[in-house]
């Protein structure tokens, strides 16, 4: 009976490794959102279900409800409903669930979930290096108060309080030196972590914004975690201005009818904005050092599973 077996499964789970995961998860939750609260930033309701969420740039499945007569999407990532959030605040976040139908080939790279939670925020009239500094010093943070409270043996033995500025490596620099696989080599001879900046337009998705000096550039940033531990955050500065959005969406191949949402509130002004999202249980697993980022979860929702 399969449904037994995925009982079987969770009474079978390694309990010290969740019961480290879910203390790690603790700790660093309430570390960067009492980080955020300190500067300001005002914590926003996650939605889970909308007409309008990410395209992303690599395809997912898409599955849509129906409620009396409305489709809805599932929150991919809540970046329109950040730039939405800024018509009235000036800096949010959200400890965002994200559903990811994610492809068959991202099952065994140990950080990827079908469900996952993003910290993901949002700062009004701020630019990509404001958001980079605020990562940074989030990081370190959460990472002080997790060794100052969980046993070392049960950690990440590389962890440390990394220096600042974090060292930043232009995107196409990095595939001229290391090749198209460039993130997992350079995550895995780093030794601190490290900014892949200035990302070209095709990587990405169309709400990035493009570079004013340099074209089919975008002010966009990945932070990649060292040892091997690959991307941590994805973000960057985001574009607000109706031509603008109308015209990369064109470029994308994509639809103005499934964005006309974002199309009409840029009509009405959206502010300039950049932010960031960093996965809560990827930083679990970089942490904890675990390579299967499943067993950190107490309910991992893996790739091309049946489960819990
Ligand atoms: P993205 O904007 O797609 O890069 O997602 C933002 C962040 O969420 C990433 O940098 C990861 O830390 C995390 N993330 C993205 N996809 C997944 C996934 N399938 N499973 C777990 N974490 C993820
Ligand atoms: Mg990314």
């Amino acid at each position: 009976m399969i449904e037994a077996s995925l009982i079987d499964d969770f009474f079978r789970r390694d309990r010290e490794k969740i019961l480290v995961g879910t203390r790690v998860n603790t700790i660093v939750r309430g570390s960067l959102k009492r980080y955020l609260d300190r500067r300001g930033f005002l914590e926003i309701n996650p939605v889970i279900i909308s007409p309008i969420s990410d395209p992303l740039n690599h395809p997912v499945d898409d599955p849509t409800l129906s409620y009396y007569g409305h489709r809805y999407r599932l929150t991919k990532s809540m970046i329109f409903h950040k730039q939405l959030a800024l018509v009235h605040f000036d800096r949010i976040y959200s400890f965002s669930p994200n559903i990811r139908l994610e492809p068959l080939e991202r099952k065994s790279t140990g950080r990827h979930l079908a469900e996952f939670t993003q910290l993901d925020l949002e700062v009004k009239d701020r630019s990509r290096d404001f958001v980079m500094a605020l990562a940074e010093g989030m990081i370190n943070d959460a990472i002080e108060k997790v060794k100052g409270s969980i046993e070392s043996s049960s950690l990440n033995p590389h962890l440390k309080r990394y220096a600042r500025p974090f060292r930043r490596v232009k995107f196409l620099e990095a595939v001229k030196e290391y090749g198209k696989n460039f993130e997992s080599v350079m995550s895995s001879e780093a030794k601190d972590p490290f900014w892949i900046i200035d990302i070209p337009l095709e990587e990405r998705e169309f709400y990035d914004r493009e570079s004013e000096d340099e074209e089919g550039i975008l002010m966009d940033m990945d932070l990649i975690y060292p040892n091997g531990f690959g991307e941590a955050i994805s973000g960057g500065e985001r574009e607000y201005q109706y031509d603008r959005i109308i015209s990369r969406i064109h470029k994308k191949g994509q639809s103005e009818q499934d964005y006309s949402l974002l199309l009409e509130a840029s009509k009405r002004g959206l502010p300039p904005s950049a932010g960031f999202g960093i996965g809560i249980e990827r930083f679990v697993r970089f942490l904890t050092g675990s390579e299967d980022i499943s067993r950190v979860v107490l309910f991992p929702k893996k790739i091309g599973e049946y489960v819990l």
